[in-house]
């Protein structure tokens, strides 16, 4: 076990926002030793990376420390096959990790930034992963844009690509999207699951600006961790409706909330133009220095 945890002093400020930066520590379990120290500083420093470039885009968490299980891998396609998350009274992330993967390759890897993206929200009934999935690949994807990970036109690829995978998959998952979600597991309608949830992220993202709220998704998720977060924890399922209303409350408007119930109902994949996408990205452009 390594703990590993360093606070860069000072705030991040966004399109009028300023919260404090990284405070939070993460610390690495391995499920079976590390076969050398160089790996165990790898998967460490990769760790810290991640944590700290999310912190920086998301705010900082709720939760002080991110315990991290970590499962090494000898061989694998892809640095990190597997993860996902633990609710408790702290949430932990367990990762399958490659760990002949290079540091660099770990580090563009998008799943620890998908993980802990996951941790700014409260955990979720089955009906409403669509909301959950689709939170966590969007802001993962704002996160990797905003750190020089993926270039804005990498963002809009993947989101778009994503969301064609989404609408392709909707004519085979038929039905309303909360009845998918929570058989998600059982019939592996991933992708239409995670991409709806993208496509109600971005709308709301557009939504909160047309309607001149100051914040914007990011701010919002910042302010909810700290007034409301902690009192949706300890590993119980969270009211979709809550988490979304108390969002609406910090915009002081009412767009989730309609948003959400609209998109529950929904028996088609959302329309989302290239250019929603284009503008949605203009939210998670790497800060000038
Ligand atoms: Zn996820």
């Amino acid at each position: 076990m390594g703990l590993i945890g360093r606070c860069i002093v000072g705030f991040t400020c966004f399109m009028g926002c300023c919260f404090p930066a990284c405070s939070n520590n993460i610390d690495a379990v391995w499920h079976s030793a590390p076969h050398t120290s160089l790996e165990s500083e790898k998967v460490n420093n990769w760790l810290h990376h991640g944590l700290e470039k999310t912190t920086l885009v998301l705010g900082k968490l709720e939760q002080p420390t991110v315990p991290v299980y970590i499962h090494a891998i000898e061989y694998a396609n892809e640095p990190v096959p597997w993860g996902e998350i633990s609710r408790g009274n702290i949430d932990s992330i367990t990762l399958h990790v490659n760990t002949k993967a290079s540091l660099w390759a770990l580090k563009e890897d998008w799943t620890l930034y998908h993980e802990l993206a996951h941790l700014y929200h409260p955990l979720l009934a089955y009906r409403d992963m669509w909301l959950a999935e689709g939170l966590a690949t969007y802001l993962q994807n704002g996160v990797m844009l905003r750190s020089g990970i993926i270039s804005s036109e990498e963002f809009v690829q993947r989101i778009s690509a994503g969301l064609a995978r989404g609408e392709r998959a909707t004519r085979t998952f038929t039905g309303t999207l909360s009845s998918v979600s929570e058989n998600m597991w059982r019939l592996k309608a991933y992708q239409r699951v995670y991409w709806s949830g993208v496509a109600f992220f971005i709308e709301a993202e557009l939504k909160l600006q047309e309607e001149g709220v100051k914040h914007s998704l990011v701010g919002l998720i910042a302010r909810y961790q700290m007034c409301c977060r902690k009192n949706a924890s300890a590993g119980k399922k969270g009211s979709a409706l809550h988490f979304l209303r108390q969002l609406d409350n910090l915009a002081g408007s009412k767009i989730l909330e309609p948003l959400y119930h609209a998109y529950g109902i929904r028996r088609n994949f959302p329309d989302i133009t290239k250019q929603q996408v284009h503008l949605a990205a203009l939210y998670y452009l790497p800060l000038k220095k």
